[in-house]
């Protein structure tokens, strides 16, 4: 730290991302991004657009929230697109969370929220998960407080149905419930459908896993037009042009080819359901995912040593420390081949 970094920040635990290793060519199962590349048009619209670099971007992507509008069947003014869905979480916590609203989350849920917390000054509760990794609704309703939901949860993969998260939203009138749908379209129930109901509630999501676009960074938060003009005041008062033309650009084209993307959520739901049987017929503990991931756990090896080996053997997954975890992988759905190279790797350093 330098004798010039603010005293305001000097407590500050930064999250830490998953390995991006530039090195090494691995099968990378580590940050549950697609195996399949964008649709084609994304391609080309980048390649178009970046003939005009020289010129800002739209603030307001007119023409990339009109299509989210279309499909998912909202007013334009109830979307705002941020740089990945990190910036939008960023951006609820700083509006809708204080020390009057103090934040209350998981125990085990994304490893950004207390980051996100802390950054703004933010007190939070976490809140343990049951034994068996599930979130029992009861502990959230009538909270009084900001509630972040990951629905589907990370690293776990366990969803909650969709009752259960309206009957949060509902008990908590005075407080903003916020849904991070990241993982949704691999078998969550989205709670878009409950937008029109609830004034309080902010859905989240992401063009970074089931639209294979981690790279251009494109997230975006639904709500209530005043909700989405309090994101935009933060959001004006950061970066107007959070959102860089080719990203635009790359976004619109793949809303035009969103067939191409749902059935791809599709394989990656069939290659989750054929690893989980593998990996279950090998004696591994399985959590039941909604999500492009896995949460496994073997009785034979502890979970820090089947990470190290699996990266000696060229695949990355990830672990994580922290006490309820070790003995947890999270596996990112790949395609077929690779999940077939998996457990004939997994075999091998379990029969040596
Ligand atoms: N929410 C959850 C639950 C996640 O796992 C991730 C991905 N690490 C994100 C949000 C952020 O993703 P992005 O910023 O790429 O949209």
């Amino acid at each position: 730290m330098s004798r010039f970094f603010s005293a305001r920040y000097a407590d500050l635990t930064p999250y830490t991302p998953g390995e991006q290793p530039q090195n090494r060519a691995y099968i990378k199962l580590n940050t549950n991004e697609s195996p399949f590349p964008p649709s084609p048009g994304v391609a080309e619209a980048v390649e178009t657009e970046s003939r005009r670099l020289a010129l800002y971007s739209d603030p307001e992507c007119v023409k990339l929230r009109a299509k989210m509008a279309e499909i998912y069947r909202l007013d334009p003014d109830q979307i705002v697109m941020t740089n990945g869905s990190d910036e939008v979480l960023n951006f609820a916590f700083m509006a809708f969370a204080d020390e009057a609203h103090p934040l209350a989350f998981a125990d085990i849920t994304y490893g950004f929220y207390p980051v996100f917390a802390q950054l703004n000054r933010i007190p939070f509760t976490e809140i343990p998960l049951k034994s068996d990794f599930s979130l029992d609704p009861a502990d959230y309703i009538g909270i009084h407080k900001t509630v972040v939901l990951a629905n589907p949860n990370a690293p776990t993969g366990l969803a909650l149905p969709l009752s259960e998260v309206e009957q949060i939203v509902k008990s908590n009138p005075d407080n903003v419930v916020i849904v991070d749908e990241a993982y949704v379209d691999f078998g969550g129930e989205s709670a878009v459908t409950l937008l029109d109901r609830y004034e309080n509630l902010l859905v989240v999501g992401t063009f970074s896993k089931s639209r294979s676009m981690a790279g251009a960074r494109l997230g975006f938060g639904f709500g209530s037009k005043k909700l989405i003009a309090d994101l935009n005041t933060l959001r004006y008062s950061t970066n107007p042009y959070n959102i860089n033309r080719l990203t635009d650009a790359a976004g619109q084209a793949a809303l035009a080819e969103n067939d191409y993307y749902m059935t791809n959520c599709r394989t990656i739901i069939e290659n989750r359901a054929w690893t989980t049987e593998q990996l279950r017929s090998l004696g591994f503990r399985v959590l039941d995912s909604k999500t492009n991931f896995v949460f496994a756990e073997s009785p034979q090896i502890d979970g820090g040593a089947l990470y190290g080996k699996l990266k000696e053997k060229g695949i990355l997954v990830r672990h994580f420390d922290k006490e309820r975890l070790k003995s947890f992988n999270r596996i990112t759905i790949g395609t077929k081949e690779q999940m077939q190279t998996l457990i004939e790797t997994i075999k091998e350093i379990l029969g040596g």
